[in-house]
């Protein structure tokens, strides 16, 4: 499978080019150039096969010629020694839980598979990177530890001191090594803005070998596609009925992903995008009108986001036809009130915590059940956080505080190491040369 750019078909790269440049140099996303199909492989997978096996066939499956079957199976067992995990919440409604994995959320998945995918690609390769990304809190940890000790790669990350979750923080500054985090004096904005301005900074960027781990490089999005596969394998046996999938959404990449799986031949009967208050997609759902708006903070914070970066994948998966969109695709928006009102009747009910943005889609199915037509449909709702990494939250909803699983109360005990920086593009600039200049390495 090649990619092109979004912005232009006839810009075509291979695997590698795509995942170690992140954004094509036009700065539209790479997208598959051909759709490879995998139904076959999906009908005859048993249920019984581990994920990391699954997923290694479907990478030889979507890669025959950078990985033969051995080498996809290896790539995988390494990168998923966690996997998802079905929970029947109701006669129609399974938890599809992602986040066992280290950082606890389901960004472990992209995360873990492009860092195997990158260190695959330097091995035997005289050449380093450097990954540069900056983190409101979730993105930066589930790059921390599936980068961390990988050969060749060193990681840099920036967050706003002050303004992640103090779990959030030991999760970014705990991991050491090869992991560098720098604590900015400023906002997530800050972070964003000094990161971009390196990006664009050709005299940087030849002394130091910059790349990206942000959610549009399609090396995390690809993997996401996995457990979709997977949920419908297991499934499959007990279900007659279609199967929805319900995506609690921010930058849709998640969504994005589900929908590829689609494409490539999985048997599904469509999508809910749940969101929260930030409601622009399932807005255009409706209206056909697309209207970016500043995000507003909520709850499901993870999820606040005004311009979702997928977005022009989405439109260029549907040609850009909203009806056709839409045919596959509904969108529900949750307030706070409806986000906490669910945690606290799920919790209630059967005794199971949710985290809010989980919460978000959860609310979005069960609104979609109780709409016309659709009423015999299993859904399968991603659960996107472990409810632990948002205890006030559900502490607010449900008058409990869920258990910290080990990985998480561990983080907690080991000191913090962090680099105070001023949020400037020349600090950031400045650091780069003197840590992770070629001429620093010599
Ligand atoms: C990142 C994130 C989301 C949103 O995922 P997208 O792929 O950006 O749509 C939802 N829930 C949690 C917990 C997240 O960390």
């Amino acid at each position: 499978m090649r990619f092109h750019s979004t912005r232009n078909r006839a810009h075509v790269v291979d695997f590698a080019q795509a995942i170690f440049a992140g954004l094509a140099p036009d700065g539209g996303l790479y997208f598959p150039d051909t759709e490879p199909n995998l139904r076959e492989l999906i009908l005859r997978a048993p249920e019984t096969c581990s994920f990391d096996r699954l997923a290694g066939e479907l990478v030889h499956g979507i890669f025959p010629e950078h990985f033969d079957v051995a080498t996809a199976l290896e790539l995988c067992r390494r990168a998923f020694p966690f996997a998802p995990q079905l929970r029947p919440l109701t006669d129609q409604v399974y938890l599809l839980e992602l986040y066992h994995g280290p950082s606890c959320a389901f960004k472990d998945f992209g995360a873990a598979f492009l860092a195997a995918a990158m260190e695959h690609f330097l091995a035997g390769e005289d050449r380093r990177a450097v990954i540069l990304t900056a983190t409101s809190g979730d993105t930066g940890s589930a790059v921390a530890r599936a980068f961390h000790r990988r050969p060749g790669i060193d990681v840099v990350i920036l967050y706003p001191s002050g303004r992640v979750s103090p779990l959030q923080e030991r999760q970014l500054t705990t991991v050491g090594d090869n992991v560098t985090a720098l604590e900015v004096r400023g906002s997530f904005d800050d972070c964003q803005r000094m990161v971009k301005t390196a990006f664009l900074d050709t005299e940087l960027t030849r002394r130091v070998p910059l790349t990206s781990a942000n959610s549009i490089n399609i090396g995390r999005l690809i993997p996401q596609a996995f457990y979709y596969v997977d949920a419908f394998v297991r499934l499959r046996p007990s279900i007659a009925s279609d199967i929805v999938f319900c995506v609690p959404s921010g930058n849709f990449g998640n969504l994005t992903a589900g929908v590829f799986a689609w494409r490539w031949g999985l048997p599904v009967s469509g999508f809910i995008a749940a969101t929260n208050v930030n409601d622009v997609v399932p807005r255009y759902l409706v209206s056909g009108d697309f209207r970016p708006r500043p995000s507003r903070p909520t709850v499901a914070n993870a999820m606040d986001v005004g311009d979702p970066s997928n977005f022009e994948r989405m439109l260029e998966i549907f040609g850009a036809d909203h009806q056709d969109m839409h045919a596959m695709i509904g969108g529900e928006t949750a307030t706070d009130e409806q986000i906490l009102e669910t945690m606290r009747r799920v919790h209630q009910a059967a005794g199971v915590f949710l985290d809010p943005h989980t919460a978000a889609g959860l609310c979005a199915a069960e609104r979609y059940l109780a709409g016309d037509g659709a009423s015999d449909a299993s859904v399968i709702a991603l659960a996107t956080a472990h409810p632990a990494k948002f205890p006030e939250v559900v502490e607010r909803a449900t008058g409990e505080r869920p258990d910290l699983p080990r990985r998480l109360a561990e983080v907690m005990d080991r000191p913090k190491k962090a680099i105070p920086m001023e949020p400037t593009a020349d600090a950031l600039s400045k650091y780069l040369v003197e840590q992770h200049g070629e001429e620093a390495q010599r």
